[in-house]
């Protein structure tokens, strides 16, 4: 069921709840009001009885008359509707109050019996035709004998008061709910109009995969509005990695088609009558690209493996372990260059030894490789607030600060010719990058043209 339904719906069933609740509470209210109104009106009637009609003051045996003559006058304007009669034990109406003409208020024969067991009771009575009264009963004692007082009053008004309050409080209980129902869901469907254009875009940029497409929703600054932008940050980031997705996939499909033009180039030579030395030669030249290849798929490997989170986070790895790993392949490669190894700190992190070697290793090939004979390499391992830091230093050509931002990118070089010469996938920053970060880390690097480059990884402690 859509949410605008259900939102209605529960808006409707809560209102309904509601109002009927506070429409039974004031009718009762006032139908107790009223009832306790009648109730006392009938109590001080029969008090006002029993204080004009003193048994010594009528005659033995009992003369009607008299008693008639001694009831209240009933006030047909202050108390309407109200009667007095007066009963034998045997339920026959011996004196009535003028104002009941020839009829006479209902008897219950139980009420009557209780009321000359001395009790004061009060009751309902129908008096035929639909009509109701309330009655009050109590004993009137002469002197010889009991009859039964029964003040009365028509609950006919109030109950003309109470079907017409019934009727309102339905009608208006009904008109308010539809009422409600029809805004409750206009509202509703207005307000969730952008969530309906958010889906419409999604939909559009589904069927057609264009996902430089946004909302650009402009509204009032609610969480519609946020929903909105943060489905177009989301969107926009999509496209950004889609588009270096389909980059990636072209470079490494041009990087590892250079290889493969130089393979099919020497494979269509050897076909031909070629002396022993351009055959060594073909033959060296289809080797050496073959194993760029190689490095290149490798590379990409290690990078898929790294970014698909193939990267431990148990290992406690000895920082100044991986150091040390890295100054002895910065030994082994080294040649004229020379190899220092400065302040180195005894460190641990939660991470894989193995990748942090290949980090360093990494770092360490690009050193000796762009630093001339003659130069040097410096590896350090330092505490930098709640971060290791390793640092990879040397006195190569340095990178200009144009190149600066691009070098962490994949397959970026600054010399294309010269990385190719001495065997570089320009993937070997990319994977540092990727290794840094699995690990909750960064890189960077700090370099003047000229005068060497530092590249520096802080890790996590
Ligand atoms: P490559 O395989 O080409 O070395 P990298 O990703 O390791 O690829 O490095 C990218 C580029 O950054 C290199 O082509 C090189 O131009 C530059 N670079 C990396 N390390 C250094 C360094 N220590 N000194 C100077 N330039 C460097």
């Amino acid at each position: 069921m859509p949410i605008r339904w259900r939102l209605t719906i529960w808006f409707v069933l809560v209102l309904s709840g509601i109002l009927v609740l506070s429409g039974v509470l004031t009718h009762n209210l006032l139908r107790n009001y009223l009832s306790s109104e009648i109730d006392d009106n009938l109590s001080i009637y029969t008090a006002r009885v029993h204080g004009t009609l003193h048994a010594d003051e009528v005659p033995v045996p009992p003369d009607y008359n008299v008693i008639h003559s001694r009831l209240p006058l009933v006030s047909e304007f202050a108390s309407p509707g109200v009667y007095i009669q007066l009963v034998d034990k045997d339920g026959t109406v011996v004196v009535k109050s003028d104002n009941l003409g020839n009829q006479q208020l209902p008897i219950s024969p139980v009420l009557v019996q209780n009321a000359l067991k001395g009790s004061v009771e009060l009751g309902t009575l129908s008096a035929g035709d639909g009509a109701r009264v309330r009655v009050i009963v109590s004993p009137l004692l002469l002197q010889d004998r009991t009859l039964v007082l029964e003040v009365g009053q028509s609950l006919h008004s109030i109950e003309l008061v109470m079907n017409r309050m019934r009727l309102s409080l339905v009608g208006g209980v009904l008109a308010a709910i539809i009422l409600a129902g029809v805004l409750g869901y206009t509202i509703v469907r207005k307000t969730l109009s952008p969530v309906k254009q958010i889906t419409k875009t999604a939909r559009a940029i589904e069927e057609s995969s264009d996902l430089g497409r946004k909302v650009n929703y402009h509204g009032p600054r609610d969480e519609v509005e946020e929903l909105a932008a943060t489905f177009d940050r989301m969107i926009g980031r999509l496209n950004v990695a889609f588009e270096s997705q389909r980059q990636f996939v072209a470079d490494a499909s041009h990087e590892l088609r250079t290889p493969l033009t130089v393979i099919k180039g020497n494979l269509a030579l050897l076909k031909r009558d070629l002396s022993d030395e351009d055959r060594r030669e073909s033959l060296q030249a289809m080797r050496s690209e073959t194993e760029r290849m190689a490095r290149i798929v490798d590379d990409l490997l290690i990078l898929a493996e790294v970014e698909g989170g193939q990267v431990s986070r148990d290992e406690k790895v000895s920082l100044d372990e991986v150091l040390l790993d890295g100054l002895t392949r910065a030994q082994q490669l080294a040649g004229d260059r020379n190899v220092v190894l400065g302040r180195h700190e005894d460190l641990f992190v939660r991470g894989d030894a193995y990748r942090l070697k290949q980090m360093v290793g990494n770092l360490v090939d690009n050193a000796v490789k762009y630093t001339p004979d003659g130069g040097s390499i410096a590896l350090s391992l330092v505490r930098e607030g709640g971060f290791a830091r390793i640092d990879v230093a040397d006195t190569g050509p340095g990178i200009g600060p144009e190149h600066v931002p691009h070098i962490f990118e994949r397959f970026y070089r600054v010399d294309k010719a010269r990385s190719r010469a001495e065997g570089g996938t320009g993937l070997g920053l990319a994977i540092v990058k990727q290794i840094a970060e699995s690990h909750g880390g960064s890189v960077a690097v700090s370099s003047k043209p000229g005068s060497g480059s530092t590249f520096s990884v802080w890790l996590k402690l």
